[in-house]
């Protein structure tokens, strides 16, 4: 092959940080901080403290490859981790401080980190942590040396004490782009937590990807209300697209309720925000009882689970605020599709318009998608066949970190999400499922969600979880398991009235059960594993 005769420049993450304070030095970063204060400062002013932070990391004898983890909340001390851990070839390691004990103490030890960097809320919890982290050599707390806590860390060092005895100047290492940068664990309801490891050049084409337009459409002239935890996925890139555009930052520290975001949103005069659909209910039902409103939003990305059709509707109707629905997960950097209009869907206004909305969204160039059945077969891109999603490209997981052989990962190079979803013809996809929840009957697929979103729709039921228990026939039948609402005493009958008319007979499930409660998981998702398990001798009438 003859060869391109273009520079071979690696693409690093420094390089985003170099390029913010260069050209948007002026550009505000602002935060709440776990000290109770609003901290302003500017991209100019964090790309000299990257620096120190850098210089820090050296001295603490910090070498390439290694990891170094934070138990943090979104701040500007955690922007600066980010930049100068993974700028000096070394890995950043957000743990998720809302998983068990145990789970952070197993990543912890798997992901071998070497220095662990504390936000003030997290000390007890690192703490408590500690003893069970020997290959840590030393933990930051992430303060100033008058807010420093007494504390029984080991080793334990003061982020501002460690910067001041730092000089601001650095050459930013070069190497290869495919060097690991970025470090986080997915943890699904069963096994251990799995960890996908960011190389620089995969952030850096998904963080281009991300700005584009039609994706997320991040410019200069933005303010970024980044509500999405930097523990999750990296704030979905957010953070990496600010840097690479000049958009103004604003953390909101641990304050995610909706008085604390709406505060932000006014007084930074936020044009974008990015979260999940919990963070939206919080801030809707805020502003309908007090009357405020979102002057300055233009956006809000949302997703991690399905955003409801109704806050859809509510933040364009009422606040003239467009939802971008987004789906996307931990192996994906994470951006998957992000549902933006295209030309020929522009027109379409009331309900086929929020239908539309409702969908995930559709390709953005670099994710390859397809749906295929049970044997592996591609299926049809009608909006009416549904698969199991499969994707590949330059920002999805080759494989988890250390961890071989996961069947998630195809021969063929692509990475079966486990999520179940229908393609339109114009590339809009619509989450049905996720393949261990399917109901399988008769070489049919049912989706369970949608079968517990009718349900919900009965005014005495308050929760509903469908599951596919053994069939002699069928191979799975759903089974339709029912909270009632307080107070409320519906019989069977009653409750599956509710599906008539709105689908297949032969989705129907075979009977109902009541219950007082279901079993969730630590982030709120119905634990449908415990249920098949209480269930899964369950005679059905059917059988
Ligand atoms: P995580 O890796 O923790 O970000 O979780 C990724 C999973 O969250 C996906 O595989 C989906 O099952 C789910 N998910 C993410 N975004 C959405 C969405 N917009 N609608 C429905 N499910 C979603």
């Amino acid at each position: 092959m003859l060869q391109g005769d273009m520079m071979d420049r690696p693409l690093l993450l420094s390089s985003l940080i170099e390029f913010a304070a260069l050209y948007h030095g002026e550009r505000e970063i602002v935060s709440r901080t776990a000290e109770g204060t609003i901290h302003r400062y500017n991209y100019a002013a964090a790309g000299r403290r990257v620096k120190q932070l850098a210089n820090a990391l050296r001295r603490l004898n910090v070498e390439e490859g290694e990891r170094i983890g934070t138990l943090a909340w979104n701040t500007y001390r955690h922007f600066e981790i980010y930049f100068a851990v993974s700028g000096m070839g070394s890995v950043c390691h957000t743990i998720n401080p809302r998983l068990f004990t145990d789970q952070i103490a197993y990543i912890g030890n798997h992901a071998e980190d070497r220095i662990i960097f504390v936000d003030l809320p997290f000390v007890a919890l690192a703490e408590q942590l500690a003893p069970q982290l020997p290959l840590v050599r030393a933990f930051v707390v992430m303060t100033d040396r008058a807010h420093m806590p007494e504390t029984s860390l080991p080793g334990a060092l003061c982020y501002e004490d460690l910067l001041t005895a730092e000089s601001e100047v650095l050459e930013w290492p070069t190497f290869d782009e495919n060097t690991a940068a970025a470090l986080c664990y997915t943890s699904g309801t069963t096994g251990d937590p799995k960890g996908v490891l960011y190389s620089h050049r995969s952030t850096m084409l998904h963080s281009f990807a991300s700005c584009m337009g039609d994706v997320l459409g991040i410019r200069a002239r933005d303010s970024i209300l980044v509500v999405v935890p930097m523990f999750h996925v990296n704030a979905w890139g957010i953070p990496y697209c600010a840097a690479m555009t000049g958009a103004k930052l604003v953390f909101p520290g641990a304050a995610l309720d909706g008085a604390s975001v709406h505060e932000l949103m006014e007084s930074e005069a936020v044009t974008l925000s990015a979260g999940v659909p919990t963070v939206w209910l919080l801030l809707l039902q805020y502003l309908r009882d007090t009357g405020n409103s979102l002057p300055h939003l233009e956006r809000v990305v949302c997703g991690g689970s399905a955003a409801p059709r109704a806050m859809i509707q509510e933040f364009e109707e009422v606040h003239d605020v467009r939802l971008l629905h987004a789906w996307g997960m931990t192996e994906m950097n994470p951006v998957g599709v992000v549902n933006t209009p295209k030309p020929v869907l522009e027109a379409l206004e009331g309900d086929a318009k929020l239908d539309l909305m409702a969908k995930q969204g559709r390709a953005i160039f670099g994710v390859d998608l397809k749906i295929v059945d049970d044997s592996g077969q591609e299926l049809a891109r009608d909006g009416k066949a549904f698969g199991a999603l499969k994707v590949r490209g330059p920002w999805v997981a080759r494989r988890y970190f250390q961890r071989d052989d996961d069947p998630a990962f195809d021969s063929d190079g692509w990475f079966s999400t486990g999520d179940v979803c229908t393609i339109d013809p114009d590339g809009f996809i619509q989450i049905v499922d996720r393949t261990k929840d399917v109901i399988k009957s008769g070489g049919e697929w049912i989706s369970s969600i949608e079968l517990e979103n009718i349900a919900v729709g009965h005014p005495a039921v308050a929760e509903a979880c469908v599951i596919g228990v053994p069939h002699p026939k069928w191979d799975e039948r759903p089974l339709l398991v029912v909270v009632p609402s307080k107070g409320a005493t519906p019989s069977k009958e009653d409750v599956m009235s509710v599906f008539a008319g709105k689908v297949a007979k032969w989705w129907l499930p075979d009977d109902v059960v009541f219950t007082d409660e279901l079993p969730h998981t630590a982030t709120g998702k119905l634990l449908k594993t415990e249920l098949r398990q209480r269930y899964k001798d369950y005679k059905l009438p059917s059988a």
